[in-house]
């Protein structure tokens, strides 16, 4: 079946999988950039609603009746703006910087920190000013000279899932290409990689996949690519001879855990070309929560069959000022165990960066 520029968003985005906002929004600046404008003739080919916005940061009546109807169309609206803060927030414990190409994700994981660190703004922001950011970006490479700075650029976003609209990524691995002390890496759940694959990255960008047990992508992962879509995608970026690596997380406390993670480190094996293998990289995160994040998620996602039950759970303070629940140390440790035994008995020569 093929899908026509002027089909609506819903079937658009239903048959090539990409997102397809339902609404956009431009700040007048953003068409002074050739970004801008290119943004504005995509949505017009497409005959998408837009309209002009005073400010990125100050969206105000989404259409919907009620806070869970207007959090829908917030998670499909764009908004396309200048990003006027090139103050870089710090990103431990992958990098040292988070690069700030967007903001907002399309995705629906009943998990996502984005639902609280976001408020009242999930809708999703791009910024079109990237030269400002590059050069942003060069000033804090040059600050830790002779050191290596590392720029996160998947911490307020998942940017792969927005590169057909922005091209922002690929513009980012140009430039990191070149900066002898300088490197990028971001972590997807999203399989649209084609246009990143022939690209000059000289090494320098470090692409890796959110992966995880299958049961965990499907009860809590809606509006993400599948698990064998990521697969196949981390297939190309290795054969593209990018670094790789893998983050899995969540990780989740099931009935059956061990099959699944077992099952997702094989299928992982199975499915990377060997050249992938040889400089691959592990993350690894317990699910954890706060009690404001499950606020949030009872409100969005009434239904979602994620664990949140503080008797069964270790309190642990948080960076943010706010106390965690993550898994009691016997589950964590067993988690922990199990999983880094599979992952060193198919890629011996991965690297394990850590366990949080
Ligand atoms: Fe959040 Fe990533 Fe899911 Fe987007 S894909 S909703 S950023 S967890």
């Amino acid at each position: 079946m093929s899908v026509k520029a002027t089909d609506s968003p819903a079937r658009q985005a239903k048959e090539t999988g990409l997102f397809i906002p339902e609404l956009v929004y431009f700040e007048p600046a953003a068409l002074d950039y050739p970004k801008g404008q290119r943004i504005l003739s995509w949505v017009k080919e497409r005959g998408l609603p837009y309209q002009m916005t005073t400010s990125h940061n100050r969206i105000t009546n989404l259409p919907g009746e009620t806070e869970l109807e207007q959090y829908k169309v917030a998670k499909r609206t764009l908004v396309v703006g200048i990003r006027k803060t090139l103050k870089f927030d710090t990103s431990k414990p992958s990098a040292e910087y988070a690069l700030p190409l967007a903001t907002g994700c399309m995705g629906h994981c009943h998990y996502c920190y984005l639902q609280t660190t976001l408020g009242a703004k999930p809708y999703i922001r791009v910024y079109v000013n990237t030269d400002d950011i590059w050069e942003a970006t060069r000033k804090y490479i040059e600050e830790r000279a002779p050191e290596i700075t590392r720029f996160e650029a998947a911490c307020t976003s998942d940017p792969i899932g927005l590169e057909h609209l922005t091209g922002s990524l690929a513009e980012a691995i140009w430039f990191m290409a070149d900066q002898p002390l300088g490197r990028l890496r971001f972590v997807t759940k999203y399989h649209h990689v084609d246009s990143l694959l022939p690209l000059r990255h000289n090494g320098h960008t470090r692409i890796r996949f959110s992966v995880n047990a299958d049961y965990v992508i499907r009860s809590f992962e809606p509006a993400t690519s599948r698990f064998h879509e990521r697969i196949e995608a981390a297939g190309k970026i290795g054969r593209a001879g990018y670094p790789l690596g893998f983050i899995i997380a969540p990780i989740i406390w099931y009935d059956g855990w061990q099959d699944g993670y077992a099952e997702l480190l094989a299928r992982l094996a199975n499915a990377l070309p060997e050249e992938a293998t040889r400089d691959l990289t592990f993350e690894l995160i317990q699910h954890r929560y706060t009690k404001t994040a499950k606020a949030v998620i009872e409100k969005r996602y009434p239904k979602s069959k994620l664990e949140m039950d503080e008797a069964k759970r270790k309190k642990k303070w948080g960076r943010w000022g706010q106390h965690k629940y993550v898994y009691p140390d016997e589950q964590a440790e067993a988690l922990r165990e199990y999983i880094t035994e599979r992952i060193f008995e198919h890629f011996p020569a991965a690297r394990l960066e850590y366990f949080t």
